[in-house]
């Protein structure tokens, strides 16, 4: 322990620091305080940042979603106090996991998070030397490989390299059981791309089981339908990955990993506050943890149905204002899993008009206020996404989008 007047001593002593060390108050005021009243500032308008409608949808990019009330209370309370991570993620694990069906849950530093520690959980167990000895496999005892459907590499399997695995690709069912040996550590599957892979997800649990292999499911983006927080647990897959800050607006670095209770506890020995591994930079804070515990308790008690009617309401609402423009034509798109949503695929495909996607997006974007749209990459069709939408701004979208095409078609 350091006395009070050693400690004045020693800052006194700071060259810097001298001419205040006199002050009595100096401890005190070096202290945050959590309750003094500060003046309002908006960085955001004080640096001159755009900002935008968001008829795009959760990307990273965009900052994904915006949290609800119930998130920031959570957050500001949280900031006031400090607990043990440990404890915090204890106790928010438990709850996540009677939530969501599952034994077992941590938040982690967003779905990509979820996805290299839960692969760390699997090759370690719960052997802190093994945790400390990743990413470098051999000579551990470890296994070392992963196997995944080529259908499902796309990007976000790298995720799993980062404890030092290989990635084993398949394509059909009998290279799945060929290339299964006593290296695999564990079968992993990407959700979103299970209607193009050969092998369905209890297919593939099944032949998992069979050879005792442990199974992950990455379901980042794939609520709604909110059944999909615990569907994948019930099917039996050891480990569930998901983003918090896409579709359940928690804080955008934050996620979830849940399944079996051993892989989460053998998951955490890479997380912080533990050090000297893999996961020490992927750290979450208290007010992410509680945060993202906050944003998934708020997002299953949503009115989902209810929910789902505002959307195609806001879908109806600009498909009907640019209803009369002549060469246009309009589609309800909803992706079959991730970001599940009624988007509107705004066409003149079969047109004579010369104008391009990235005509009609930059209008938007460079109008006033800007909109966000996607699917640019098309020569003559963008889509507007409408559930990152606020009260009242589908008919900003409407307005907008009906100047735009009307201008361009003229
Ligand atoms: C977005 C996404 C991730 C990464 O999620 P973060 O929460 O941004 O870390 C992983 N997998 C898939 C399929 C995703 O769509």
């Amino acid at each position: 322990m350091i006395s009070r007047r050693k400690l004045i001593k020693r800052l006194a002593s700071l060259p810097i620091l001298g001419g205040l060390a006199g002050s009595s108050t100096l401890l005190a005021d070096t202290l945050p305080s959590t309750t003094a009243a500060v003046a309002k500032r908006d960085l955001i308008k004080e640096l001159g940042l755009r900002t935008f409608i968001n008829a795009a949808g959760n990307y990273t990019s965009m900052t994904a979603s915006l949290m609800p009330p119930e998130v920031m209370e959570t957050i500001n309370l949280a900031s006031k106090k400090y607990v043990m991570l440990n404890d915090v993620q204890d106790k928010v694990g438990e709850k996540i996991a009677g939530l969501c069906h599952a034994e077992g849950a941590m938040v982690t530093a967003g779905c990509w998070s979820a996805l290299v520690l839960g692969m760390a959980g699997v090759l370690t167990g719960k052997d802190s030397k093994k945790a400390g000895q990743l990413p470098f496999l051999e000579g551990t005892g470890m296994k070392t490989e992963v196997i995944l459907q080529k259908s499902h590499a796309n990007g976000y399997h790298h995720a799993l390299t980062n404890t030092g695995v290989k990635l084993i690709m398949i394509e059909t069912k009998e290279e799945l059981e060929a290339a299964i040996s006593e290296k695999t550590a564990m079968m992993w599957f990407l959700n979103r791309e299970a209607p193009v892979g050969q092998i369905k997800h209890e297919e593939w649990i099944a032949i998992a089981k069979k050879h005792g292999i442990p199974t992950m499911n990455d379901i980042a983006a794939d609520v709604p339908p909110v059944e999909n927080l615990w569907r994948f647990n019930d099917m039996g897959f050891d480990l569930v990955a998901i983003s918090g800050g896409k579709a359940m607006a928690g804080p955008q670095s934050a996620g979830i990993l849940m399944g079996k209770k051993h892989l989460i506890e053998a998951a955490r020995l890479s997380a912080p506050p533990r050090g000297g591994n893999i996961g020490r930079g992927q750290k979450v804070n208290k007010e992410e943890i509680l945060g993202m515990y906050m944003a998934l308790e708020t997002f299953i008690n949503r009115d989902h149905d209810k929910i789902w009617q505002t959307w195609e309401d806001r879908v109806a609402l600009i498909d009907d204002a640019i209803a009369d423009i002549p060469g246009i034509t309009t589609e309800v798109v909803i992706p079959e899993v991730a970001n599940h949503n009624p988007s509107l695929k705004i066409s003149w495909e079969g047109s004579q008009h010369g104008f391009s996607a990235k005509d009609v997006g930059g209008d938007l974007r460079e109008g006033n206020p800007s909109i966000e749209t996607i699917d640019w990459e098309e020569p003559k069709s963008l889509r507007l996404t409408v559930f990152m939408l606020e009260k009242g701004q589908d008919k900003i979208v409407a307005k907008k989008l009906k100047e735009s095409l009307a201008k361009r078609t003229a």
